[in-house]
């Protein structure tokens, strides 16, 4: 099958979070299984070009239709990890992918808008008509409403369009001058119709478009998909989702196992597996020395993540108080795009100055993420909410015990030690439910228990976690499924729109 998967974000060159690890690991995946994949970007400024090979210009003078003018593009094109991989650069006096980042711009919404009607002008140029066009969260929103709107009207009839939803907590929601700027018809109702924002009829939302136009739309964990159906954890789109639920799938994201497997990681003193489980002290003694921590019979408690509402800052916060007051270890890693979350953590950072027992890093820094899941025995995820969440199941593979909220996909990949119903052999971790120090405190307090009570039940749930399949592989062979079911060779294929 031929596979065209169009994101803002792509590992290693250019990620933010979970959304770069998925491209990068589902398209390396579907690759090997023998399907022609390819990715397209914005040829961004802050790209990690040292990551790809053979980067070469491909086509010259593309016009992309950008309000009432063109913009002149070229493409580049090179290998990502085996992966082909396309860049859009765009030459625009208003320099739309020349910020020194990926998001946080004030015309975010503008900018990737571009970069929808772009990839199809692309296509269409270029006479390529992939089998599917794989589009993600509400940045490429607006491609499916491109194609069946504009493009197939233009002979581009072949591709079908599977669009996953990332994080519904981000939907793209603006005015109706995006529609001018991207040469819709701004006054055609069943278009107005269709990207209209539930909460303010007036407005645009562009994941809603991409919802509605795309012939398939999966999610990143199955407990997600249900909870945007059927909870306020749709942000408003429950409504539009519960409506299509024949055409909501949710699949649980795997992770690159080669990027992350502690057997090979040259980012670690000395590489171990579950049979050589002993060897993960080294690691511990590493990171220790790294942080400035004192060699103490005491578990190190981790944080890696994006510092925001959505992870749970205030408990967050809590836990590493918490796990000093009981006998721990405490590493942070973790950048906050929001200032006064920064002051925050800065105040807590000032306040362990020179203390023995915790360190906190704000930054994001890969090398020492490799370390602090090597070096670590616990890793506290308290969620507000998680689509699918990596970070567990890359702590999991490194024998480090997740503490997770019971949401999302930590609901799907972490089990509780003492509650699941699962066998034994598959408990991996503890769990809480209620959004609060006490929920957190109980799971919190029964892991450092058993960390220092029963050692040796300790190192079989971090055997577990480590003997479990979250490779991309599984996976993939769904995605290919969803990809051939909508396909119009496909027996009652859903090709039906809205
Ligand atoms: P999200 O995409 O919501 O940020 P995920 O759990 O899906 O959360 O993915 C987080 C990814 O980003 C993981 O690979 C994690 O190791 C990485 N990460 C998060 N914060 C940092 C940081 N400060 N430094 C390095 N890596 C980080």
């Amino acid at each position: 099958m031929q596979i065209m998967l169009v994101a803002a974000e792509c590992a290693p060159v250019a990620k933010v979070g979970g959304l770069g690890d998925f491209v990068h690991g589902l398209a390396r995946e579907l690759a090997r299984q023998g399907n022609t994949v390819e990715i397209v970007l914005p040829k961004y400024d802050c790209l990690r070009h040292d990551r790809i090979d053979d980067l070469h210009k491909a086509y010259r003078d593309l016009w992309v239709p950008f309000y009432e003018r063109s913009v002149h593009c070229d493409l580049e094109v090179g290998r990502v990890d085996g992966v082909q991989c396309w860049l859009i650069d765009a030459h625009s006096p208003r320099n739309l992918f020349e910020r020194g980042r990926i998001y946080g711009e004030p015309d975010d919404v503008e900018r990737f808008a571009f970069f929808s009607r772009a990839v199809l002008e692309f296509l269409h140029k270029s006479n390529k008509q992939p089998d599917i066009i794989h589009c993600n969260d509400w940045h490429t929103g607006l491609v499916p409403v491109l194609l069946f709107e504009i493009y197939e009207g233009l002979g581009m009839t072949r591709p079908r369009v599977c669009y996953t939803l990332h994080n519904v907590g981000h939907q793209g929601v603006t005015g109706q001058s995006v529609l001018y700027q991207v040469g819709l018809d701004s006054k055609r109702m069943p278009t107005l119709e269709r990207l209209s924002d539930p909460g303010d009829p007036g407005a645009v939302n562009l994941m809603r478009g991409g919802i509605l136009y795309s012939n398939t739309v999966t999610t990143v964990s199955p407990r997600y998909a249900w909870e945007i159906e059927h909870t306020d954890q749709g942000m408003g789109l429950q409504g539009t989702l519960a409506a299509r639920a024949q055409k909501v799938v949710g699949v649980l994201n795997g992770i690159d196992v080669d990027t992350w497997n502690p057997a090979t990681d040259s980012h670690l003193v000395a590489p171990f597996t579950a049979d050589s489980l002993p060897n993960k002290a080294l690691s511990k003694a590493a990171l220790r020395q790294r942080l400035g921590l004192q060699d103490a019979s005491k578990p190190i408690v981790s944080v890696i993540s994006r510092l925001d509402r959505q992870k749970g800052v205030a408990l967050l916060q809590h836990a590493i108080y918490y796990a000093l007051e009981n006998e721990c270890q405490v590493a942070l890693l973790g950048s906050a795009p929001d200032p006064a979350v920064d002051r925050l953590f800065r105040g807590i950072m000032d306040e362990m100055e020179g203390s023995p027992d915790c360190q906190l890093e704000l930054d994001y820094d890969e090398d020492l993420a490799h370390q602090m899941y090597a070096g670590s025995d616990m890793i506290v995820i308290p969620s507000v909410y998680e689509p699918c969440g990596l970070t567990q199941m890359i702590a999991m593979r490194y024998g480090c015990v997740p503490i997770a909220r019971r949401v999302g996909g930590l609901a799907d990949t972490v089990f509780d030690a003492n509650y699941s119903d699962r066998p034994f052999e598959e408990r991996n971790g503890y769990v809480f439910n209620d959004f609060t120090r006490d929920g957190l405190d109980s799971a919190l307090a029964r892991a450092i228990g058993l960390w220092f009570r029963f050692p040796e039940y300790f190192r079989q749930l971090r055997i577990n976690g480590m003997r479990a399949d979250h490779s991309w592989s599984k996976p993939a062979e769904r995605y290919l499924s969803i990809y051939a079911s909508v396909r119009p060779e496909a027996e009652g294929a859903l090709t039906e729109l809205a």
